[in-house]
């Protein structure tokens, strides 16, 4: 459900290769099919990685992990509604095999690919550790009002009541595409633990739209070390206005506040009188105890304090290419430049971080590589996502 037709293992890799992606979770994994298919397709090293079979060189590693959504009432029956979504990273098959005998009781596994588990954050984390205790539990995209650990409307305000004496193996969060790290290093409880990033991809398009460049040995273990010990080179990140849920807002009424307005208005539509749907922003300044901005560095990385992972923002290529030349994403001209830009570049990300403008411009045209070095810059005209709806984030040239 709620992802692409098209998406299997080798459409992954491939895009994977075309956006410079090296490390993907193969993803879904509780699901019979595409466990089937895990255990047909994918060959391991023995240290937890996998390639697919045939692939060339250049193809991606894969790694075993999935997202699990979470919904259960606490206290139990009568008590208040909790959804929350989780990603799972296993070690082999043999754990994946042992997660799905133990969630199996608790959903239906065949229906979705992100199973919908009725237990607890914290149940589940008892039964991810009794299947193996190698096994990774990331909480993902925290901050969304409906499915983050730390959101609006059915989340917590510490990992603590959420996961009860699990929560000291959670060694990351995963930040999502309305926060990046900058907005989460004033809350006290993340100091320790490393702020990720990834696709959340739904679509092959999507795969590499959020990024973490991880100092690594290339094995399972080495990942797991990376995460606890936040080896992490830097994420790359969305602008966190162009997520769906940055500012508070409604929808349907046309409502965006930011968390001062919405403080100021009780937190009341003013339009249709009901409680304003509170987005990523406001929800990180109630849990944080200062606020943290950086400008961007020269090279068009944020840097943080020492012992923070510095990251970096972008458009995606294909929305840039697209609203700079005025054709639709999926149009054959944004195509055609797209796959000039990777010709001449080796992939997306080189593209959009570091090519050589020359290089772009030769690729794509002078509009094309002024709109990568604008954003490179950040030079841009923002409109912030809420209620559901992305905002926009575009470059200024000219
Ligand atoms: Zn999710
Ligand atoms: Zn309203």
């Amino acid at each position: 459900m709620a992802t692409s037709r098209a998406l299997d293992l080798s459409s992954l890799a491939e895009a994977a290769e075309r956006k410079g992606v090296q490390l993907l979770s193969a993803a879904d994994f509780t699901h019979p099919e595409w466990r089937r298919e895990l255990g047909e397709k994918l060959i391991g090293d023995g240290s937890g990685m996998f390639r697919l079979k045939g692939a060339s060189r250049r193809s991606p590693s894969f790694i075993l992990g999935t997202e699990i959504s979470c919904v259960w009432r606490d206290p139990p029956v009568s008590g208040r509604g909790r959804r929350v979504h989780l990603l799972l990273i296993a070690p082999d098959l043999v754990a994946v095999d042992a997660l799905i005998a133990r969630f199996g009781p608790h959903g239906a596994l065949g229906s979705d690919g992100r199973p919908l588990l009725k237990l607890s954050a914290h149940d589940v984390a008892d039964l991810v550790f009794d299947a193996d205790e190698h096994c990774e539990i990331i909480p993902a995209h925290v901050w969304t009002p409906w499915y983050g650990v730390y959101g609006s409307k059915s989340g917590f305000d510490s990992l603590e009541e959420a996961f009860g004496e699990h929560a000291g193996r959670i060694h990351a969060i995963e930040t999502g595409l309305s926060s990046d790290p900058g907005m989460n290093w004033g809350v006290p409880e993340l100091e320790e633990r490393a702020l990720v990033s990834f696709s959340d991809a739904h679509s092959a398009a999507n795969v590499g739209r959020e990024v973490t460049v991880f100092e690594m040995e290339p094995t399972y273990d080495g990942l797991i070390h990376a995460i606890a010990s936040q080896s992490i080179a830097e994420t790359i990140e969305f602008f966190p206005e162009n997520g769906k849920y940055h500012l508070d807002g409604h929808r349907a009424c046309g409502v965006r506040l930011t968390p001062a307005e919405s403080a100021a208005a009780d937190g009341i539509c003013p339009v249709c009188g009901k409680k304003l749907t509170l987005g990523v922003l406001n929800r990180i300044e109630s849990l944080s105890d200062s606020e943290s901005e950086s400008p961007i560095a020269n090279n068009g990385l944020v840097a943080g304090p020492a012992s923070r992972p510095p990251f970096r923002r972008l458009v995606p290529l294909r929305d840039l290419v697209a609203a700079t030349l005025g054709f639709g994403t999926n149009s054959k001209t944004v195509g055609r430049a797209i796959d000039s830009l990777i010709e001449h570049c080796g992939s997306e990300l080189v593209a959009l971080i570091e090519a050589d403008p020359t290089e772009l411009q030769g690729a794509a045209g002078d509009e094309v590589a002024a709109a990568i070095v604008a954003v490179r810059r950040g030079d841009l005209e923002i409109e912030p996502g809420y209620d559901g709806l992305y905002g926009m984030v575009a470059p200024k040239t000219g």
